[in-house]
């Protein structure tokens, strides 16, 4: 008796202190199962809070409306981008937060993060933009996608949901995979510090994500980050930090390149790997900023100046 007394009391102290410390996540491992609560779901809130009590953190992402995106703006990722200042940065398990969350916003699409803070893994097939090409090369080229957790965008897109390897860092990247030295359009990978959108969020299409229930089997181990093994350029650039947005700024001031492209491209990267707006826009505004004023010349001959060169003469 006392022995469950002791543990109401703890029960009691950690629904008060909830909102300043919340419950640490849980990992998924192999044989994870989609959580049955998520499965039958109702709503969008409540398949949230199911995610968030098998341990995936969540966040809100921005949903989908008669009219387009619920941003009610000329959007890049309608239907898909965090609606919370810090992004995947803001995702969590509290159920209090994720209440508040939803109240605020009832239309919001479900993301869930990636990497290590879920302990998932998704391969990020775009079917019918270059996906399903991509995918070919990789069988063909002897490269094993086991079948695993799945779910179904809506729109032609395919989540594959793979074990986060345990101790090792899994970065994300855009238009490939690690491992594999060919570009794959259509197919990113979402690791540490990424999220995907989730069931049942309904999609640009209109469509809704829904799941294919498997269980998680682990990443497979040609995936996995070898120490020797320099991280691929794809997920340098797309990554929006200060630094990247520092380079290509140094290249706008030389003239090498257009700044709004330069900063759409940025942003476009920094918002796919789950960045909020305000806080992306002001990194690659600084970062930029910073590099256009020590501008310089691309480092070497670029298409254009070969072909332009004779014309000047
Ligand atoms: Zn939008």
């Amino acid at each position: 008796m006392p022995r469950i007394q002791a543990r109401r009391q703890r029960t009691a102290g950690q629904a008060v202190t909830r909102r300043h410390h919340p419950p640490t996540a849980g990992r998924a491992s192999p044989g994870a199962r989609v959580p049955a609560r998520a499965i039958m779901a109702r709503s969008r809130f409540d398949a949230a809070l199911a995610y968030a009590a098998a341990g995936w953190p969540v966040l809100p992402v921005a949903g989908m409306t008669e009219g387009g995106c619920s941003c009610r703006r000329s959007c890049a990722h309608p239907g898909k981008h965090p609606l919370t200042r810090h992004g995947v940065h803001d995702a969590t398990t509290d159920p209090v937060l994720i209440g508040d969350w939803w109240r605020r916003s009832a239309g919001a699409n479900v993301g869930i993060a990636t990497g290590a803070a879920s302990g998932l893994v998704v391969v990020d097939v775009d079917l019918p933009r270059g996906g399903r090409e991509s995918l070919r090369v990789l069988v063909e080229a002897g490269y094993d996608l086991p079948a695993t957790l799945r779910s179904l965008t809506g729109g032609g897109g395919l989540h594959l949901f793979y074990a986060h390897p345990t101790g090792v860092g899994v970065a994300n990247v855009v238009g490939g995979l690690p491992g594999v030295v060919e570009a794959l359009p259509g197919i990113d990978l979402r690791g540490d510090g990424g999220y995907v959108v989730a069931p049942p969020s309904v999609h640009a299409s209109g469509g809704r994500y829904r799941w294919d229930r498997r269980r998680v089997v682990a990443l497979p181990a040609w995936m996995w980050p070898k120490r020797t093994e320099r991280p691929p350029v794809v997920a340098a650039v797309a990554s929006p930090t200060t630094g990247a947005a520092f380079c290509l700024g140094r290249l706008v001031g030389g003239g090498e390149v257009s700044e709004a492209l330069v900063a759409e491209s940025l942003l476009c990267a920094a918002l796919a790997i789950g960045l909020g707006e305000p806080e992306a826009a002001a990194t690659i505004r600084s970062g930029m900023g910073a590099g256009m004023a020590v501008p310089r010349r691309a480092p070497g001959p670029l298409g254009w100046q070969r072909l332009r060169k004779p014309e000047r003469r």
